[in-house]
């Protein structure tokens, strides 16, 4: 068996209220659907352990921890859209010891594995927001990096929202390519990942945003995929991929305006599988957003059969792009900005 998923009961309690869109049991919906549909035996089960104070400052500071510490103990408010329930600090601290945990089982034999409680990229080093307590996707890297001596990280976050709290981590790192698709900034929250912020310095090129305009639809997304991604990760050559897999772009999802339809999450898992395959035969798989709570968790079934490379999966009508031009108009700029760096 070469593929691992990392879960525990307390995943659930990652629960941000009932009037909250996060769907606090989706960890537990995910696994129950997985049963269903037979294909937990294609994963052998793992149970991960909270991550530790020093794995957390590996990439917060020192105050923004003790300050979720504090809130956990009280329960408050971290920022206006993001509760702080009370216990907060160690479910959220589990949350990122599954991405570890799963990170670790790829030294173990396994060439794929997926944290479902995983893909907190809003978490900045000193700051957050976005549902987001500490970022997974860098504390994983962080343990890699220390336990595993690995070089180059690719970070591939399809996830409707930019990946800001990643960005920031990482702008300034050249071992680390950070790659968001994400409706435009200017449409949604956060705001941030627009086609010409590119990385500081010595690590220019190695932040790469695709902001897509509302209403693109699977055919257009797909096609800039396959345009920017292969060709990227390829020249790169990463160690390691971290795929993002949120699946809030969904036309369902009622925070976001993208249009994506369940065939696309098969279709963009098989290909980052075989990136991987092709290049580092090592994927650590964040499942990220969704809040739609039938779409979503069907969603991710196709996330599943995506990296599984199976031959049956779920499929929908395709809904057509409101304006394919503008698609191809942000993939230009895009390509112009990148033409000092990659071949594309
Ligand atoms: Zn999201």
């Amino acid at each position: 068996m070469k593929q691992a998923i990392v879960y525990h009961e307390d995943y659930n309690k990652y629960d941000l209220g009932t009037d909250h869109p996060l769907i606090g049991d989706k960890p537990k919906k995910i696994m129950s659907y997985l049963k269903e549909k037979n294909m937990i035996s294609d994963f052998q089960v793992f149970t991960p352990r909270k991550a530790t104070e020093a794995d957390l400052l590996k990439v917060h500071t020192p105050t923004y921890v003790e300050h979720i510490k504090k809130l956990s103990q009280t329960g408050g408010w971290l920022s206006e859209d993001t509760p702080a329930p009370k216990g907060i600090f160690e479910v959220a601290s589990l949350a990122a010891g599954g991405s570890m945990c799963a990170g670790e089982k790829l030294f173990e034999g396994f060439q794929i594995a997926v944290n479902p409680l995983g893909g907190f990229h809003h978490a900045s080093k000193g700051h957050s927001s976005g549902f987001c307590f500490f970022n997974d996707i860098a504390i994983a890297v962080e343990y890699l990096r220390a336990h595993h001596h690995l070089k180059r990280f690719m970070i591939i976050d399809v996830d409707v929202h930019h990946g800001n709290g990643t960005q920031d981590i990482y702008i300034d790192d050249r071992t680390v390519l950070n790659l968001s698709f994400h409706q435009d900034g200017r449409t949604l929250y956060p705001g941030t990942g627009n086609v010409e912020t590119l990385g500081r310095d010595d690590a220019a090129g190695y932040t790469i945003n695709l902001p897509f305009p509302p209403g693109t639809g699977s055919v257009s997304y797909l096609n800039v995929f396959k345009e920017i991604v292969p060709p990227v990760t390829r020249q790169f050559k990463p160690d390691i991929i971290l795929y993002q897999s949120g699946v809030d772009t969904h036309h369902a999802d009622p925070l976001a305006d993208l249009n994506l339809t369940y065939q696309t999450y098969y279709l963009l898992a098989k290909q980052v599988a075989d990136l991987s395959k092709e290049t580092c035969q090592k994927l650590l798989v964040l499942l990220g957003g969704g809040y739609n709570s039938i779409a979503c968790v069907k969603s991710y079934y196709n996330v599943f059969c995506g990296l599984l490379g199976k031959q049956e999966y779920l499929e929908e009508e395709d809904i057509p792009d409101t304006d394919p031009e503008a698609v191809r108009h942000v993939v230009s700029q895009l390509k112009a900005s990148l033409n000092e760096y990659w071949m594309l």
